[in-house]
């Protein structure tokens, strides 16, 4: 077995793999080091989020096979909680849920629409509820919030922590993982890297935001940039002004993606989209430097959160996320070639990649399980359309969440801007 990337999708299929069969001879093949992409640089959500609409989801399947996935991703949340404390990973695993702050009204309505929908698809009030203004405060006290909406199928995680500890079980159960070994090319049954050439049954891709660097691969999935900021350690006076005192991870319910945590050593961790997409899926370590973005998402934490008064932003960083031209996550082998992959996130990742990684093992394993079967497992996207569509269409989409805030905040209106981007970005 080889396995291309060692991020959480290729560490979690190698962990998964080798418990379920020692024999199996398993390699991990890094371009860089081990959890140098998204999984060692993200916002440490490991929540129960699935990228791929219900929609989608139910039109390739059925209401209840969505909602058996999206359980599934439930039981993942736990099941990361239970290797991490099964295998000793430090990784500051803390199941404090999400909460969803509503900071105007329109926000209002459309997190009570959200939640009265999913409670419509099968989920329960202990899934999904909406929280009074006194009760959101109570655990995020943010001004101008007039509700909230909370799930419990959140923990909060120290990314890097996690993927490292990851990579160092795998390696204890008789993995071995090459670190700065980068893969040229991947055919059935063969990987060509710069120092030489490995055969093998099967030929795992976890490469997600890089894919488009392998031949062949460039319209698989597009690179889209996620930014963060991190504040230094604040004082316990300042938390007991801000709560999160369950380390809940936060968001609130603007259109244009943000997200944040209170980490262990509390500090904020806060990021967002809004960097862009680059001309031919082009990935450099620059574009992790957009200081437009960074000062944006600082303006926003400050606003969120003005307790943090002077607080210094000591960190900031960014990273590429995997997304598939139907803005559908899936998972799969072909079992003719010997090719196995898993990707298109979306940045909604960090639990997903486990799930992904005992598909694969049960897929390669051939066990007979629930997973196998379950509606993203083998699912293909069309390819992303060629340059400058691509370019034209993503930033498009990627601009018009910043629109439709905007034109929210001057209206006071749902965005009409939203409604007609929809389409076009597959309605995520
Ligand atoms: C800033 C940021 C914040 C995010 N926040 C969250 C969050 O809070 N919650 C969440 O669920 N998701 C989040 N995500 C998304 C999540 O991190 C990813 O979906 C997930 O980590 C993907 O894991 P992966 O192993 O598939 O990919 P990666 O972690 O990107 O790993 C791919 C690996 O493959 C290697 N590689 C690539 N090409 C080659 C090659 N040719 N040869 C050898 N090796 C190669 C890379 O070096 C890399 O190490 C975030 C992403 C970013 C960038």
């Amino acid at each position: 077995m080889v396995v291309v990337g060692a991020g959480l999708t290729g560490l979690w299929t190698a962990y998964y793999l080798s418990k379920a069969d020692p024999r199996l001879r398993i390699t991990v093949l890094e371009a860089e080091v081990a959890g140098f992409g998204a999984s060692g640089r993200n916002g440490g959500w490991c929540s129960a989020l699935f990228a791929t609409g219900w929609d989608r989801l139910v039109a390739a399947s059925s209401e209840a096979e969505a909602l058996r996935l999206h359980r599934a991703m439930q039981e993942t949340v736990t099941e990361v909680g239970r290797v991490v404390a099964a295998e000793g990973i430090e990784a500051d695993y803390r199941r404090g849920g999400t909460i969803t702050l509503a900071r105007t009204p329109v926000q209002l309505a459309r997190l009570q629409d959200q939640v009265a929908l999913a409670h419509s698809r099968g989920f329960t009030e202990e899934d999904e509820r909406m929280l009074d203004a006194g009760e959101s405060a109570e655990m995020l006290a943010a001004p101008d919030t007039l509700g909230a909406a909370f799930t419990p199928h959140c923990a909060a995680i120290h990314p890097a922590k996690l993927v490292r500890g990851l990579a160092r079980v795998v390696e204890s159960q008789g993995v071995t993982v090459h670190e700065g070994t980068r893969v040229r090319s991947i055919a059935p049954g063969l990987v060509v890297t710069d120092t030489g050439t490995v055969r093998a049954e099967v030929v795992v891709r976890a490469t997600e935001g890089y894919t488009a660097l392998l031949p062949g691969a460039r319209r698989t999935l597009a690179p889209v940039y996620s930014l963060m900021v991190a504040t230094e350690p604040l004082d316990e006076a300042v938390w007991a002004q801000i709560g999160l005192a369950d380390r809940p991870t936060f968001s609130d319910g603007r259109h244009l993606i943000i997200y944040g945590q209170r980490t262990a050593d509390g500090r904020l961790a806060f990021g967002g989209r809004g960097a862009p997409y680059h001309f031919r899926s082009r990935i450099r370590p620059s574009y992790d430097v957009e200081p437009r973005v960074f000062a944006d998402l600082e303006r926003v934490l400050r606003s969120m959160l003005p307790q943090l008064g002077g607080a210094r932003i000591t960190h900031r960083w960014g990273g590429c996320l995997g997304i598939a031209r139907d803005w559908a996550t899936s998972v799969g082998l072909d079992r003719r070639t010997g090719l196995a992959w898993a990707g298109g996130y979306v940045g909604d990742g960090v639990a997903t990649t486990n799930l992904a990684g005992r598909t694969l093992a049960d897929l390669v394993t051939g066990a007979d399980s629930d997973l196998v079967t379950l509606p993203w497992v083998g699912h293909r996207s069309r390819s992303w359309e060629p340059e400058p569509l691509r370019w034209l269409g993503i930033n498009a989409g990627l601009r018009a969440m910043g629109l439709a805030d905007a034109e929210e905040e001057r209206t006071g209106r749902p965005s009409a801007v939203a409604r007609l981007m929809a389409p076009l970005i597959g309605g995520h």
